[in-house]
């Protein structure tokens, strides 16, 4: 994490500081003021209501844009770097959750219901079906790796008492994979894991980790699934390659479920808060309860190793802790509209719509402000949505094929043609 080492020598020096106090209280209006449910108002992305049901989320037009945008993405990511994406259904029999073991070990979180004297269950997890997509037909080593990766939405039953906003809800979607593999696999799957979360993370802005390998309690190894064997070869797989991409980390002994060691890569946010967000999880119980295996060279049969990962964890808060980090002023390449077209007076508004038109044909989210307010309303609108660019349009530019642009939180950005303003947003990455 970067620290400021003057302000940690002047807080010694001063421990009552008032200035320090006043810094500190300063600290937190900003950060209230940064609360993704005031952003998430004021910019009209989501919403909770009573009437559907607390810790459920209402996706706005807005939101919806954002989320897409981040899903293409992630989606357009994971194809070029070998998964194959799936999708599955929302409930499933009570048997499947029996296999699983959730039925025995997580009942309470689950929502579960009978229909037609038939025991379903609103899945609290994707794993059970990427496994039963697996095993829809006999795999040989030459197919494995094999990584299933899925938008997958989720219910969990959490008190009321503990919902808060975006961060903690009671439906939500993982940005969920699950990688089956052979044991020779393993180090390999997780050092392209390592660097593939890097990049995505990078794309939203998290340049900064602190990452934590939970390892099993060697006092108490039969507290856990799995031989000696494969929790050595996994943590050692875990911890080599960590090494090998020279990432920091620490190890917490007996912080690992019972099911496998896994890494936590958590993301330190602009205010210094770190967030648990990507998770690859080893898993030695899902393989042995649902059989799953393939067939070596040896024409034998091989349990497969299965790791369970999510990047961005479930998007909700990922969105929840993005938009506090840059409170609010989403990049443009996320913005949910990326340009306001501002007529200057009634004169210009046919050249302002034919601004409008050119832009949305280059691909950019460009909205037109063509209500009466004021010039100077329309801007301080703009700016208070937060939008990136705008594009003033008045007697002078319809003469000359031009735009006025202004950008947010700068200002003024000079005159350019509208396909070189197009050609600016796209290299942001649109
Ligand atoms: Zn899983």
């Amino acid at each position: 994490m970067k620290q400021n080492p003057k302000r940690c020598v002047k807080k010694r020096e001063h421990p009552i500081d008032p200035a320090n106090v006043l810094g500190k209280k300063n600290k937190e209006r900003e950060i209230s003021a940064a609360d993704h449910r005031l952003l998430g108002q004021q910019l009209d992305l989501f919403s909770i209501s009573e009437d559907v049901g607390v810790g459920l989320v209402l996706w706005h037009p807005n939101g919806t844009i954002v989320r897409n945008v981040i899903r293409d993405y992630w989606e357009k990511e994971h194809l070029q770097n070998g998964y194959q994406l799936v999708c599955t259904p929302h409930i499933a029999r009570r048997e499947l959750w029996k296999t699983s073991g959730h039925l025995d070990y997580y009942e309470q979180n689950m929502y579960v219901f009978e229909k037609d004297g038939e025991g379903l269950v609103v899945k609290p997890m994707n794993c059970p079906f990427h496994i039963a997509i697996y095993k829809a037909r006999p795999r040989s080593y030459r197919e494995l790796p094999i990584r299933y990766a899925e938008w997958g939405t989720v219910y969990r039953y959490e008190r009321s008492g503990t919902l808060q906003g975006l961060l903690r809800v009671r439906g939500f979607t993982q940005d969920d994979a699950h990688i089956f593999c052979t044991a020779e696999q393993v180090k390999q799957e997780i050092l392209t894991l390592l660097d593939f979360t890097r990049r995505i993370m990078r794309r939203f802005g998290f340049e900064e980790y602190r990452v934590y390998l939970s390892t099993r309690d060697p006092e108490h190894p039969e507290k856990y699934m799995g031989s000696n064997e494969e929790w050595q070869r996994a943590q050692n797989a875990l911890a080599e390659a960590l090494q090998e991409k020279t990432i920091a980390f620490r190890e917490v002994p007996g912080e690992a479920v019972f099911y496998g060691p896994k890494i936590d890569m958590n993301i330190v946010d602009a205010a210094g808060r770190e967030w648990q967000c990507t998770t690859l999880q080893f898993d030695f119980n899902l393989p042995k309860r649902f059989n799953i295996t393939y067939v070596g060279a040896d024409n034998k049969e091989h349990e497969v190793v299965m790791i369970h990962r999510a990047l961005l964890g479930a998007i909700e808060r990922f969105f929840a802790i993005l938009l506090e980090h840059c409170n609010g002023n989403l990049p443009t390449w996320l913005a949910p509209v990326q340009v306001s077209v501002i007529p200057v007076s009634d004169d210009c508004l046919e050249y302002a719509e034919s601004v409008h038109r050119k832009l949305v044909s280059c691909g950019i989210r460009a909205e037109l402000d063509d209500s009466t307010s004021t010039v100077s309303y329309k801007i301080r609108n703009a700016e208070l949505q937060k939008i990136p660019y705008m594009a003033i349009v008045g007697k002078h530019e319809a003469e000359t094929g031009r735009i006025a642009v202004r950008k947010h939180g700068t200002g003024n950005a000079g005159s350019m043609a509208i396909k070189e303003l197009a050609r600016q947003i796209r290299k942001h990455g649109n």
